[in-house]
């Protein structure tokens, strides 16, 4: 198939190739440095399907733009697929893919990290060592060992965060409106309200969906304890930003580490060291010292990488031969 390409960086290209390579070159690829939006839309000209990542916008507007230019076919390079409406994507005969598993120790070895970096504030030891500062003031941090921890999404992502947490010794509450076996092994299930009540730390690994937009808002965040630490490697808009920012400054959130942002399409994924952010929210956010955020890199292993890429090339298969998708998505039924 000829395949267009969106947001696609130089990882991209290497892995997505490789894959299409050990495939037998099934696909011809044409990649694209931009982000899929309607005002780009029109460089799909020529190509039956187009391969996208996380801030690529497949919203209707967009869609209908794919289908007058002849796309059968959306292949998302990522496993949420709240970026894309489809509702619109089944009327206008676009089916859509997605890769549903690859390595969940990317994202949940990261989250652990944002975990252990925030408590033993290793980004301010790094910068002092690096300026010849020795002292210790300031950098106190707590054994996990014995912790509560929440867990809010116990899925795949969600599940290996609650082994990791278990090998240390934290105590575990998950919520999750589909429970598993495999958490209730090392942990406990409760509802939200008893989980943001009783966590020291709280990390969220459920999909963006209507209903959980901004689940992390002033009323939830006040319901937690006090000084909680906050993670999100999920989906920004599952936080309120501006209502973590105030919790930050009450000190009602003492640690908040963030791979995710609820307006990162505008700033991820680029060099952006030469230029004036002008978004407000998040430059307050950085300039606080507990708080870490990383640029969605949580899934950005080379194990990862070499999944999605195989996964990708095999979903464009399966469509052009008529075979069973295994990575469809479509629409819940009301
Ligand atoms: P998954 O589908 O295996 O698990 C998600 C779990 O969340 C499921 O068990 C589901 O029942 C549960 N859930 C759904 N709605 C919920 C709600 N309102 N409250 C609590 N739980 C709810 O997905 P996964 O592979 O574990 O991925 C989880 C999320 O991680 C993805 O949806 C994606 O947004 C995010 N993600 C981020 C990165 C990154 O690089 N930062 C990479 C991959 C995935």
């Amino acid at each position: 198939m000829k395949v267009a390409v969106f947001s696609a960086k130089s990882y991209d290209r290497q892995f997505l190739d490789a894959a299409n390579a050990a495939q037998g070159h099934p696909h011809l690829l044409t990649y694209y440095d931009v982000l899929l939006r309607p005002k780009t839309a029109a460089l799909v000209e020529g190509h039956d399907a187009i391969c996208a990542f996380v801030n690529d916008d497949l919203g209707a507007q967009t869609l209908e733009r794919l289908a007058e230019l002849g796309v059968r076919l959306v292949t998302l390079r990522c496993t949420g697929f709240n970026n894309v409406d489809l509702a619109t994507a089944a009327r206008l005969g676009i089916t859509v893919t997605r890769v549903s598993v690859y390595s969940p120790y990317s994202v949940a070895e990261h989250t652990v990290g944002l975990m252990l970096m925030l408590n033993r504030k290793l980004h301010r030891a790094y910068n002092r060592v690096r300026d010849d500062n020795f002292s210790l003031e300031g950098l106190m941090g707590f054994d996990l060992h014995g912790c509560t921890v929440g867990i809010i999404g116990t899925g795949k992502i969600g599940q290996i965060v609650a082994q990791i947490l278990h090998g240390f010794g934290c105590h575990l509450y998950g919520y999750d409106p589909y429970p598993s076996q495999a958490f209730r092994e090392i942990g406990t299930y409760t509802t939200l309200e008893t989980l943001l009540a009783a966590s020291e730390i709280i990390t969220l690994h459920c999909p963006l969906l209507p209903e959980n937009e901004h689940l992390i808002n002033a009323t939830t965040i006040a319901q937690m304890k006090r000084g909680v630490m906050l993670i999100n490697t999920s989906r920004g808009k599952l936080v309120d930003t501006k209502a973590v920012i105030e919790g930050i400054k009450s000190g009602q959130i003492g640690y908040l580490g963030i791979d995710v942002y609820e307006e990162e399409d505008s700033l991820f994924f680029q060099d952006l060291s030469d230029t004036v952010i002008q978004d407000d929210t998040f430059q307050l956010l950085q300039s606080f010292p507990n708080v870490v955020i990383t640029a969605h890199q949580a899934f950005f292993t080379r194990n990862a990488l070499t999944d999605i890429a195989r996964t990708t090339i095999e979903n464009l298969t399966c469509f052009e031969q008529g075979l069973p998708l295994a990575n469809e998505v479509k629409q819940a039924s009301p």
